[in-house]
């Protein structure tokens, strides 16, 4: 499932340069090009599904091999034992800008509170 259209599906197919840090099957992890925090890396599933609950409505165990993807990466970066976060956006109040759900791995400092 591709849509010709979206930046992160042309970053699956290589089209678009990333810095990979895990991928597997179904689940491609890469490093965010403006991250927010010391550790910044997007974990998103290969194919195309517009926010966290498209993907869970239609595949329940991809958005399992997500989480864990997520959990992979935080423990690679350092980061398990000081605490991280992980965050979905979904539509406009949430500020997301991209619609290939991804996941935000954020850590290596103090990150604050969720909302401000
Ligand atoms: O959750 P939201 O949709 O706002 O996040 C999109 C994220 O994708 C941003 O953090 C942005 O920096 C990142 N991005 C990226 N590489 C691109 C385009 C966007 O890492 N080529």
């Amino acid at each position: 499932m591709t849509d010709t259209d979206c930046i992160f599906c042309k970053i699956v197919a290589g089209d678009i340069p990333s810095t990979r840090v895990l991928e597997t099957e179904r689940v491609l992890a890469f490093r965010d090009l403006y991250p927010k925090a010391p550790t910044h890396v997007l974990v998103i599933p290969k194919d195309h599904y517009a926010n966290a609950a498209e993907v869970a409505a239609a595949d329940p165990g991809l958005t399992g091999e997500i989480v864990a993807a997520a959990g992979e990466v935080a423990a690679a970066e350092g980061v398990a034992d000081s605490g991280w976060r992980l965050i979905a956006n979904s539509g406009p109040h949430s500020g997301q800008d991209v619609f290939h759900v991804h996941f935000h791995v954020l850590g290596g400092k103090p990150l604050g509170p969720m909302v401000s």
